[in-house]
């Protein structure tokens, strides 16, 4: 009978350790500025390269330290390569060393919308582009301040817009 008790206790104490673990980072929709932007696949796969749809359209994930952007420190905006959303700047950029474009502050707010994520049984929460759905990575609780955060993108879901002037 005692094992029984033992086991209850120590798989209670791994569900609640999962649910903890993922649960700290809530689900929100951002309001784009500018409306939502809907097009049909067809009208994404004409305007994206294969690799920029398959990451933003279907979720993918691009190796590490092969995207355009995971070392680059140039200043400027990064845009959605969808529809052109202004998401984060460089100003919040930092070197993770993940391999991956990682910024600690998305632009503004509701540039982007978080979903909680479950696929492959890992808990994560999912960050989209909040005017068209483009899937641009996910967010982690181990960033630097001041957020503590680390939105860990894909190149290919971005643009980098370069500041003008020096
Ligand atoms: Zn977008």
């Amino acid at each position: 009978m005692r094992w029984i008790i033992t086991a209850l206790v120590v798989l209670g104490c791994l569900i609640g350790a999962y649910a903890w673990l993922g649960s700290d980072i809530p689900e929100r929709e951002g309001k784009p500025m500018q409306g939502k932007v809907e097009k049909p696949e067809s009208e994404w796969r004409a305007q994206l390269t294969p690799e920029q749809y398959r990451v933003a359209r279907e979720k993918g994930t691009e190796r590490a330290f092969t995207g355009a952007y995971w070392d680059t420190k140039t200043p400027g905006t990064y845009e959605c390569i969808c529809c052109g959303q202004p998401l984060f700047t460089s100003e919040t950029k930092f070197d993770s060393g993940t391999g991956w474009p990682s910024f600690w502050q998305p632009v503004e707010e509701n540039s982007v919308s978080l979903h909680s994520d479950n696929a492959w049984l890992m808990r994560r929460t999912e960050v989209v582009c909040s005017r068209c759905d483009a899937h641009l990575g996910h967010v982690f609780k181990d960033g630097p301040k001041p957020t503590g955060l680390r939105y860990c993108m894909n190149s290919a879901a971005l643009k980098l817009v370069p500041k003008e002037g020096k």
